[in-house]
Formats: C-alpha cells, structure tokens, sequence
C-alpha cells in the first residue's frame, strides 16, 4: 500500500497531492507542531486524505503527538513509503525521527546534510493520493526551509500558515516570516494565534494570561488574514502527550471549535 506503479510519475512523487501548507513560526515553543497535527486530524475528520512532512530535523516531535513512534518507513519501488497513522490510512506521516536509532542525532548536522535529507524527503517519498500535504517546518527562517521551498515549488503552489502566541507577537518576527514568504513565492494563508487565553476545563471560562488579540492586530496591519485564536487548553495538551485524537475525543473542548 502507498506504491502505485500505474500513477504517472511527475518528478517527487507529487503528482497525486492536491495542495500543500507550509506551517511556519517565528520561535520555538508556540504550538507550531501541534497546530500542524490538529490541523491533519481536522481535516481527515473531514474526509480528506493528508500528509504531513515533519521538516523539524532537530526536533521532530510529530510522530510523537500521533503515537507513531518506533514505526518504520519501508522501500518500495517508487521510494520510502510513509508511515500511516490510522487504520484508514488517512493520515500519513515521514519524519526524521522515522530514520535516525538516535532521534537527537541530526542536532550536530551541518546545513547541506539536512538539505540533502529533505530535497530526499520530497522526491523519494511515494505519497499516493493526498488532499493536503501539510510540512512542519523548524521554527524561524533556515536552510531547512529554503531547501524545502526549493524542492517543493517547482510542483505547486505553496501556501503558508503561519502561528504565533500572544506573548511571541513581535512585529521583527513577522515581519521576517512575511519576507520570506514574499522573496520565496510563498502564498501567505494567515495567521493563527495559539495559546491565546486559558480555557478553564470545569467552567469553560477562558481567562487571557498573557493578553489576546496581538495576532489579530499584527495580521490586520501586515494585510494578511488572521485565521482564529486557539485557547491553552490542558486536554489538547494532554491528548498530545498521550498521541491521542484530540478532534475525534475531545468534541466539547474548548480548543476544539477553533481548530475544527
Ligand atoms: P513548536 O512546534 O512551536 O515548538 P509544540 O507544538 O511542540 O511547539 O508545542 C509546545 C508545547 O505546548 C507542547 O507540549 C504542546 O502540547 C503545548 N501546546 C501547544 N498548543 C497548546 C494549546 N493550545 N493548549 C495547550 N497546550 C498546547
């Protein structure tokens, strides 16, 4: 499963995925991998076939927060099939942490390792048939993801999704973020605020820790769309510890409605 031979090949195993989403962040820390994993759970949840390239070299926490750790990739003639998720086979999954014994190994990579990996990761991955390729990028703006735009972009349009917090809203940062999607083509999606208020689990109240609407507002004066604020909410961070499917388990969460 994963292989078909029949599929006409386009360069990079892509010829069967429909659109791609760059999720991108300014700095580590602010929900960048989980924004990427609820994002592939809500729209399997919709019926959509997704992909998710985990591009964070140093720190692939993906197959982690949908309990696929220890999976192996397999070889097939039209290259490394990913890993899947789900029974259905809806969600399908290659990251570093699938190839190294030692996940921490790629730490001390120099740049053109890494590009050399993710340039593979993009032509040898037999993807099949995809709705979204979803890529979770390092945070920042690195070699990681120049070499991942250069290889991705030669095939579709690229769009970016970018996420921040209320407390890591700086003007510097996304102003560096919208630089780079313009000098690199990137179509900029939008703007998601996470960790924007705490959504009490007994009352459903949501009390704004830090402060709220920093997102909203840099979006605004940047003139890109703001997409919606994502509340800290300790059954999301749960269910990701455990590899749990938050869109499926936790309906009546707070967090829920804003990533569904
Ligand atoms: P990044 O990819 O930007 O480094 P992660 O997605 O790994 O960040 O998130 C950092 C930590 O914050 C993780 O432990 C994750 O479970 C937690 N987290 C992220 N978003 C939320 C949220 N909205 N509510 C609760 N915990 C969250």
């Amino acid at each position: 499963k994963g292989c078909e031979p029949d599929r006409p090949q386009e360069p990079g195993n892509l010829s069967g995925v429909r659109h791609i989403i760059l999720v991108l962040s300014g700095k580590g820390g602010v929900g960048k991998s989980t924004i990427s994993t609820e994002l592939a759970l809500a729209l399997r949840h919709q019926g959509k076939k997704v992909g998710i390239l985990d591009v964070d070299l140093c720190g692939p926490s993906i197959p982690r927060m949908l309990r696929a750790q220890g999976k192996a990739v397999h070889q097939c003639d039209s290259g490394w099939v990913p890993v899947f998720v789900d029974q259905e086979q809806s969600i399908s999954l290659m990251s570093v942490g699938f190839l190294l014994e030692n996940p921490d190994e790629a730490v001390v990579w120099r740049g053109p390792k890494k590009s050399a990996l993710i340039k593979q990761f993009v032509s040898d991955v037999a993807w099949g048939e995809l709705d979204y390729l979803v890529v979770d990028t390092p945070p920042g703006t690195s070699d990681e993801h120049m070499a991942t735009v250069e290889a991705l972009r030669p095939y579709r349009p690229l769009g970016a999704l970018m996420v921040t917090t209320p407390q890591a809203v700086s003007v510097g940062d996304v102003r560096r973020e919208l630089t780079f999607c313009r000098k690199t083509g990137l179509q900029v999606m939008g703007v998601v605020e996470n960790m924007s208020g705490f959504a009490c689990p007994h009352c459903a109240a949501c009390t704004n820790i830090f402060s709220r609407g920093g997102g909203e507002e840099l979006a605004r004066r940047a003139g890109v769309p703001f997409l919606g604020s994502v509340p800290l909410d300790p059954e999301l961070s749960r269910s990701l510890e455990e590899g749990r499917d938050f869109i499926q388990e936790f309906p009546k969460s707070p967090a829920f409605s804003a990533l569904t």
